[in-house]
């Protein structure tokens, strides 16, 4: 029998904003956030955000300062309000082709607008996060990268405006309102009879790199199905019992990854060649030692992944 757990807490499934759905579709009460003194933006530019020194805390700043650097214009979305009625918004930051309602702006300007000195991803910096911050992080940045993405109608092709707080765009021409989009994947650490797991290594990876199987849910099919496929076509194994143990969003730009738990019931391993270079069965002891010798790169610590496997392997493991 599979022994499972529930993977919690995830290092990017934590939040702590009221989002505030059902306010946020009145324009005039957003615009009192927005003009609250105590609003704090965080500004996102390519995928990062300011933090402090430490690298704990995010830095944020204030409607006003960001007019001082000339974002004044550029567009914001709510991200929620904390326990004490503090407004949270983003102002997504940089050179956006085709989009001039954002800030062109440089990251020295955006730091010393801030008063930070560094911008790191959600990738690197998430999990040394709190929970407030880690969820302001991986909500702004999965905003900011579908507005970048979605400028324009996809019925009729006219160029689109937020609404609802930065949570819809509306069609000036046909009307249609266009919603923020989420691509569910699953995600998997295969274990067989011997409580050996399953690491594969995806070719467009660097070298060294293993991780638990994943891949794209398709149009219509349940999650079960989606497990077994993938781990199937990475890697010729046949599973059972696949078992939901989490989830979390990897914004990058829009998964929302879906951890699984599943049994081998096959073991002759036959990689695709084509996503995957390899993949092979560890037993903890081999990953442990796999692990000390930089034989292998275990995924980064706000993955799922690494969560998926430091179940599985009973404790950390340190890089
Ligand atoms: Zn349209």
């Amino acid at each position: 029998m599979l022994s499972v757990s529930r993977l919690s807490p995830l290092p990017l499934a934590r939040s702590t904003l009221d989002r505030a759905t059902e306010r946020r579709v009145n324009p005039a009460w957003v615009d009192a956030r927005w003009f609250d003194p105590r609003c704090r933006v965080l500004v996102v530019m390519d995928g990062k955000a300011p933090v402090d020194p430490s690298g704990t805390a995010l830095v944020y700043t204030s409607p006003s300062r960001l007019g001082e650097v000339g974002l004044a214009e550029a567009e914001h979305y709510l991200l929620g309000l904390d326990g004490d009625g503090v407004p949270y918004f983003v102002v997504p930051a940089g050179p956006v082709p085709d989009d001039q309602t954002r800030g062109e702006i440089d990251e020295a300007t955006v730091l010393a607008a801030v008063g930070a000195d560094r911008l790191v991803s959600v990738r690197d910096a998430g999990h040394l996060l709190s929970d407030r911050d880690a969820g302001v992080f991986v909500h702004a940045t999965a905003l900011v990268n579908w507005h970048a993405n979605h400028p324009r109608c996809s019925r009729c092709g006219a160029a689109t405006a937020p609404s609802h707080g930065g949570h819809v765009r509306e069609c000036p021409e046909c009307r249609a309102q266009h919603f923020p989009r989420t691509d569910p994947a699953i995600i998997v650490l295969v274990t067989d009879d011997q409580d050996r797991c399953l690491l594969g290594r995806q070719r467009s990876w660097p070298a060294k790199r293993f991780s638990t199987l994943a891949g794209f849910v398709e149009p219509g099919e349940p999650l079960e199905h989606a497990v077994a496929r993938e781990v199937r076509e990475e890697t010729g194994i046949e599973i059972v019992d696949p078992v939901y143990a989490g989830s979390q969003p990897w914004p990058f730009p829009s998964s929302l990854m879906l951890g699984f738990f599943a049994r081998a019931v096959t073991t002759q391993i036959k990689v695709d060649e084509e996503e995957i270079a390899e993949a092979r069965w560890f037993s903890r002891a081999q990953l442990a030692e796999a692990v000390r010798t930089a034989e292998l790169l275990l995924p980064g610590r706000a993955s799922i992944a690494r969560a998926l496997i430091e179940s599985w392997y009973g404790d950390e493991l340190s890089d």
